[in-house]
């Protein structure tokens, strides 16, 4: 039977998250895990950034966790650092066990980037597979309204991949909640966000998009892949 937790008397079942505040949910995280809690941020998008600025308002005691897979754009890194010095949070950069030339010698010139999946295992799950070891839960600023694959997650849920909960406060969010809160706590956001991209992933495979188009078509655009594999095994829902 899946175990509940409780804070103060108060339930973190999905039922009893639905329909509070985003500070709040994040709060009975913080309350409930304390130091086993993690904030995995990409320094891509802005949802990532609204959560680590929330967060900071709470506590500057909860790691933030963010991969770095040697293909990040150099604004996205260089964008990491100035974040760092804005904000007291501790942040924890993964890396894969094998540089990219060590991949590349190893598994040939394919997982350059163009096996997604493969590269995904190796340079996103793992390394943060191995973070959680020492964490029991984990927070991520994925929305409802972003994918069709995302349009049901809940707001807590028990993950045995990483054997830790996972908590998502801004599920319910809309992208007009986002910019909100971005504008009236004067967040900070990726330059690549002004520059046409809406998804900010790996180099390889991220481009801008259109007017109109879906947010996340510049991710692996052209594969049926629509997920690094953080989220659902294999990168699929
Ligand atoms: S997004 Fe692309 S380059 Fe980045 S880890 Fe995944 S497959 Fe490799």
């Amino acid at each position: 039977m899946e175990q509940v937790p409780m804070v103060g008397g108060v339930s973190l079942s999905p039922e009893c998250l639905e329909g509070i505040s985003a500070r709040e949910i994040l709060e009975r995280a913080v309350a409930e895990y304390g130091d086993r809690l993690a904030l995995s941020v990409s320094f891509g998008g802005a949802e990532g950034m609204v959560l680590l600025d929330m967060l900071s308002r709470v506590t500057d005691e909860v790691r933030v966790l963010t991969i770095d897979t040697g293909f990040l754009f150099r604004e996205t890194v260089e964008f990491r650092e100035e974040v760092e010095r804005r904000y007291r949070l501790p942040v924890e950069v993964l890396r894969p066990a094998l540089s990219v030339e060590e991949q590349v010698r190893r598994y040939g010139e394919g997982l350059r980037g163009c096996q997604p999946d493969i590269c995904c295992q190796i340079r996103k799950v793992e390394p943060f597979e191995r973070a959680m070891q020492d964490y029991d839960a984990w927070m991520t600023g994925i929305r409802r309204e972003q994918t069709p694959t995302r349009s049901r997650i809940p707001i807590f849920s028990w993950g045995e991949r990483f054997g830790a909960a996972k908590v998502s406060p801004l599920a319910a969010w809309t992208a007009e909640d986002v910019d909100e809160y971005v504008r009236e706590n004067d967040v900070p956001l990726n330059p690549l966000l002004s520059m046409g991209y809406k998804s900010i992933g790996c180099e390889p495979q991220t481009r801008p998009v259109g007017e109109g188009e879906d947010p996340r078509a510049g991710r692996w655009s052209g594969s049926e892949k629509t997920e690094c594999g953080l989220h659902w095994a294999g990168g699929r829902s």
